[in-house]
C-alpha cells in the first residue's frame, strides 16, 4: 500500500504494487476498471497478436480486486467485416483504405463471432465482471471503441449504463494501447469521464508510430496515465 492511501500510485508493471485510490471523501463506487479486448486473437497465437498480450490477463485479474465495478468489452466481428483486408480485393492487412465513415486500417479476419478467437483469454479471470459491451458486430463500420463505432455516429449504449449506474472514474486497460483502449478512452473524455490508462495492464500494436501518437492524442485530452 502507499504511504498516502489518497494517491493513486503506479509502481512500475508490477500489478500488486499498482494502488486505486481509496480517499473516504471519493468512495470507490463511483469507479469501473474497463477491459478492453483481452482475447484470444490479440494475444500471441492469435490472428491480429499484439505483442505480449498474454501478459495482461494476470495483471487484469489481480486489478480487478481493486474494483467493486468491472466491465469487459468483446470485438465481436460477423464474418466478412469490412475491417478486414480479405473483404477488400487485393487489398493486404494492415493497409489503410477510405471508407464511407473516413480512413479504416485493414486487419486480419479476428474476433469472428463465436469463434475461439473471439473468446475472452483463458487467463482472464475476472469474477466480478458486471457487463460485456461486444462492438464491431455490425459488417460495414469498425468499432475500435467502446463507446461508440468508427463512424462516430452509432453509439453503444455504454455511456448510458455507466451514467446510470453513477460510475463516473474509468480505468482502463487491455489490448490494444494504441486502438481500442485509445479510443474508449478518448470518447470516455469527450463524453465527460473522468479516465485513468494503467499501462501496466496495456499493450500495443505500434503500427508507423501509432503509440506515440495515441498517447498525445490521450495526454491533450487529460487522459491520466497510471
Ligand atoms: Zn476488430
Amino acid at each position: 500500500m502507499p504511504d498516502d492511501p489518497s494517491k493513486t500510485t503506479n509502481t512500475g508493471t508490477d500489478p500488486a504494487g499498482w494502488s486505486v485510490d481509496v480517499d473516504p471523501a471519493r468512495p470507490g463506487e463511483d469507479r469501473v476498471l474497463v477491459v478492453v479486448d483481452v482475447q484470444n486473437d490479440f494475444c500471441p497465437g492469435g490472428a491480429l497478436a499484439v505483442p505480449g498480450g498474454d501478459e495482461v490477463p494476470a495483471v487484469i485479474n489481480e486489478l480487478s480486486r481493486q474494483f467493486d465495478h468491472v466491465i469487459l468489452t468483446q470485438d465481436w466481428h460477423p464474418a466478412g467485416h469490412l475491417s478486414f483486408a480479405s473483404s477488400h480485393p487485393g487489398a493486404r492487412p494492415f493497409a489503410t483504405v477510405e471508407l464511407p465513415y473516413g480512413p479504416q486500417v485493414l486487419w486480419p479476419d479476428h474476433c469472428v463471432q463465436d469463434t475461439e478467437g473471439a473468446r475472452f483469454h483463458p487467463g482472464l479471470a475476472v469474477r466480478n465482471c458486471e457487463l460485456i459491451v461486444r462492438k464491431g458486430y455490425r459488417r460495414e463500420v469498425d468499432s475500435y471503441s467502446a463507446f461508440r463505432d468508427n463512424d462516430r455516429r452509432s453509439p453503444t449504449g455504454l455511456a448510458g449504463y455507466l451514467r446510470e449506474r453513477g460510475l463516473r472514474r474509468l480505468f482502463v486497460v487491455g489490448l490494444a494501447t494504441d486502438f481500442c483502449v485509445a479510443y474508449t478512452a478518448l470518447d470516455a473524455r469527450r463524453l465527460g469521464f473522468e479516465v485513468t490508462v494503467i499501462e501496466a495492464g496495456c499493450r500495443a500494436i505500434d503500427l508507423d508510430g501509432s503509440l506515440g501518437a495515441a498517447w498525445e492524442q490521450m495526454e491533450e485530452a487529460g487522459v491520466m496515465r497510471g
